[in-house]
Parts: structure tokens; sequence; C-alpha cells
């Protein structure tokens, strides 16, 4: 579903990732964890098409993301081909990003009326679904300021479910939120990783989501790959002293 091969990416004379190269499966659940500033959300945000990239090679479900072959010669994707490919990925931010001045349900079914050009009977009737599948039904009129962090999170969980998307990203979407509000949303999350074929791709420091959650972690560090296995392998018996010493900060 995703192959990412030499990937380069540098902000001005700071390289943040430096020569990576990993394969995700369809349907694969995948963690990426890994010190601060190693480059996780950087690598969520390429995929997104939300930043650009310095050296490389993208494909996602077989197409390359960011150039397209044009006489033998790499050239930057253009916008077209940007939108095209976006429709395969979803994203959820650590900060939730819902639009604050529409409703809920509005939040839900702006996107699919707008790109995809649904109906409004058909974007609703699916905003509904989704408002259910994350537990707040009763939500569908509200205003996001009245709703807690973690109903916020689950809103922008349905938001980015209702494209459809065959590739969801997880960019730290708990740790914006209190403590208490933390379990409700990997509820949420769980039971779409256990019910649904989607591809996942999960950034985050809790450790123990990510065990339950994922079928394979990478460890990052200074923008590489220095482990990756199962979570059994990972967490419990890692190889390389680095993946160590970090596990031992953080558990
Ligand atoms: P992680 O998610 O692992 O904490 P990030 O991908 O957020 O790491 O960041 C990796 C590095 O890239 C950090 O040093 C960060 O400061 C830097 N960085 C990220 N985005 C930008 C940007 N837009 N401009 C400059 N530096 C950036």
């Amino acid at each position: 579903m995703i192959r990412v091969q030499d990937l380069r990416k540098s902000f001005g004379t700071l390289t943040v990732i430096d020569g990576l190269n990993f394969e995700v499966k369809k349907g694969e659940k995948l963690a990426l964890i890994g010190p601060s500033g190693s480059g996780k959300t950087t690598i969520l945000r390429i995929l997104m098409t939300l930043e650009t990239i310095s050296g490389g090679r993208i494909e996602v479900a077989g197409e390359p993301l960011y150039h397209m072959q044009k006489n033998g010669a790499e050239v930057p994707a253009n916008e077209a081909h940007l939108h095209k490919m976006r429709r395969h990925i979803g994203m959820v931010f650590q900060h939730f990003n819902l639009f604050p001045h529409k409703t809920v349900l509005q939040n839900i079914t702006l996107a699919p009326m707008l790109t995809k050009g649904e109906s409004r009977a058909n974007a609703d009737k699916r905003a509904g679904e989704l408002l259910e599948m994350v537990g707040l039904s009763d939500k569908a009129g509200h205003m996001p300021s009245q709703l807690s962090g973690g109903q916020k999170q689950r809103v922008a969980i349905a938001r980015a479910l209702a494209l459809n998307p065959e590739i969801m990203l997880f960019d730290e979407v708990t740790s914006a939120l209190d403590p208490e509000l933390v379990e409700e949303v990997l509820i949420v999350m769980k039971r779409l990783a256990s019910e649904t074929d989607m591809t996942m791709l999960l950034v985050t420091h809790e450790m123990s989501f990510a065990s339950d959650f994922a079928d394979r972690v990478l460890f990052f560090d200074k923008g590489k790959i220095v482990e990756s296995g199962p979570p059994e392998q990972i967490f419990k018996n890692p190889q390389e002293e680095r993946t160590r010493t970090f596990l031992r900060k953080i558990i």
C-alpha cells in the first residue's frame, strides 16, 4: 500500500529524514515510535502531501506520490495528481483541527459534499453512522467548543473516515488530551483497527497502546529506522541498544 524508498527531507540545513526505506502492506497497522524530533510527524505529513520531499520516492497504492515520470525524468507532481492521491489517505492530528464555526455534523459532511460531490442526504446518513461508531450520535448539532477534547478527537476521526480513505494516519492523537480522556479515543481506534481492513499508521507515545494496536512497530531515531518488528519483539526483546535506552526512559 505504501512504499518509501531512500526518502530524504531537510528543513534548510537541518536533515530530518535521512535515507528512509520501509513498506506497509494493505491492512497493516504500523506504530511509529521514537524520541521527540526524530522525524515521525514529518513522515506522516509527507504522506499526507503537507510537506514536500528533498529526495527519494514514495508510492501509494502503486503510484508515485510526489513525482511523476515524464520522458524518463522525475518532475514534481502537479496539483491534480496530488488531489487524486490525497483521496487514498486520511489524517487525524494532535490538535483536532475541527472547523470551529461548523456543527459536528457539518464538520463531517463538508469534505464529502465539496470534494466528492455527495448529496447532503447521503453525506448526512454516512455522518450519522460514523457518529454512532465513535459514540457521539447525540452531539451532531453541537459546536466543537461545546465538546470535551476526547469528544473533539472522536469527531476528527469520524471526519477523516467520511472520505473512505484506504489509509489512515494518526499523529499523536491523544497527547493533547487530559489523561482521563485518552481511553475513550483509544477505544475507538482499537475498534477501527480490529473491525476494518484499513491500513493504519500511528505515531504515539503510548507504548501500551502501540503494543495492542500494531502488527509492526518501527523505532525511529534521528530520521532513520533503528529497529522494526512485531510489538512483542520491540517491547519485550529489543535488539538494539538505542531502542532499549529509549524504552527504559519512557516506560
Ligand atoms: P517527531 O514527530 O519525531 O517529534 P518531527 O517530525 O515533528 O519529529 O520533527 C523532526 C525535526 O524536524 C525536529 O527537529 C523539528 O524541529 C523539525 N521540523 C519539523 N517541521 C519543521 C518545519 N516546518 N520547519 C523547520 N523544522 C521543522
